[in-house]
C-alpha cells in the first residue's frame, strides 16, 4: 500500500500519518525529518538542506528526491509506506512516479488535507515537538497541550518549537505551500487517487475523524 499526505505545513499530516501507520503496519516517512536527521548529524548534506529551511523555503528538489531514493530502498518499505511531506513540487510528483514504476509499486490514495489559512499559521506557530528523536510527539499548546507545559506526556523530555515554526518564517512557507505544492494535488487529481478533506476545528473535524474516514475508503 502507499499512502501520499498532501496539505500544507502543520495542517495534521504527520498526526494522520501515524495513525494509518499504526493502522496498516507501514512505515510512514517524513521528509522533514529526514532532513532534520541530516541537520543534526552535523553533515554537508545536512548544512546544505538547513540553508534553505530556515528560510522557509523549499529544499532543491535534486537533493530532496537523493534522500527520498536512498530511503525507499530500505528493507521497512517493501509492504508499503506512507509519505509525508513528499512530494511537494510537480516535478517530484512526476520522479516519485517514475520511481514507483520501477518498484511496481502503485498509489493507493492521496489525501490532501485541507484547512483554512488563518487556522494553519496558528497551527504552525503553536506548534511543539518533543525534542527526543525517537519520540518526536507533536502538541499544540491550544488544541492539545501537553499535560506539563514544555515537557512530553509520553516520554518526559523537553518539548520545543521549530524555528521555521515561528510567525515570519510560517508566513513564508505558506505562501511556498500554495505556489508550489497545491499544483501538486491537481496533478493527482488526474490520476483519480486524490482524496481532498476538510481537517478544521472549524467543522469540529479533526485527526481521528480523518483517519477513520480515509481507514473505511481504504477497507472498501
Ligand atoms: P511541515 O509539514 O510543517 O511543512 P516539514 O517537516 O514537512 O514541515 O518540512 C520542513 C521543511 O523541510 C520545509 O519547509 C522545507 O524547507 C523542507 N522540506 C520538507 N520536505 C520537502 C520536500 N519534499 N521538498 C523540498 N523541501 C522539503
Ligand atoms: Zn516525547
Amino acid at each position: 500500500m502507499v499512502i501520499i499526505m498532501l496539505g500544507a505545513p502543520a495542517s495534521g499530516k504527520g498526526s494522520v500519518a501515524e495513525i494509518l501507520s499504526n493502522e496498516f503496519k507501514i512505515p510512514a516517512i517524513s521528509s522533514g525529518d529526514i532532513f532534520r536527521k541530516y541537520i543534526s548529524n552535523g553533515s554537508e548534506i545536512g548544512k546544505k538542506a538547513n540553508e534553505y529551511m530556515t528560510k522557509g523555503e523549499l529544499v532543491p528538489d535534486d537533493l530532496t528526491v537523493e534522500l527520498i531514493t536512498s530511503r525507499l530502498e530500505e528493507d521497512d518499505v517493501k509492504d508499503g509506506l506512507i509519505l509525508d511531506g513528499f512530494p511537494r513540487t510537480v516535478n517530484q510528483a512526476k520522479v516519485l512516479d517514475e520511481m514507483l514504476e520501477k518498484k511496481n509499486k502503485k498509489i493507493d490514495i492521496v489525501v490532501n488535507l485541507e484547512t483554512p489559512e488563518d487556522e494553519i499559521l496558528e497551527r504552525i506557530t503553536n506548534r511543539r515537538i518533543c525534542s527526543n528523536s525517537e519520540c518526536k510527539a507533536i502538541y499544540n499548546t491550544v488544541l492539545h497541550p501537553s499535560k506539563v507545559e514544555g515537557i512530553c506526556d509520553k516520554c518526559g523530555s523537553k518539548t520545543y518549537q521549530r524555528d521555521d515554526d515561528k510567525l515570519e518564517k510560517a508566513k513564508n512557507r505558506l505562501e511556498v505551500y500554495y505556489r508550489e505544492t497545491a499544483p501538486v494535488a491537481d496533478y493527482y487529481k488526474k490520476t483519480g487517487v486524490l482524496y481532498s478533506t476538510v481537517l478544521s476545528k472549524s467543522v469540529n473535524r479533526m485527526k481521528d475523524e480523518v483517519a477513520k474516514d480515509v481507514i473505511d475508503y481504504l477497507k472498501k
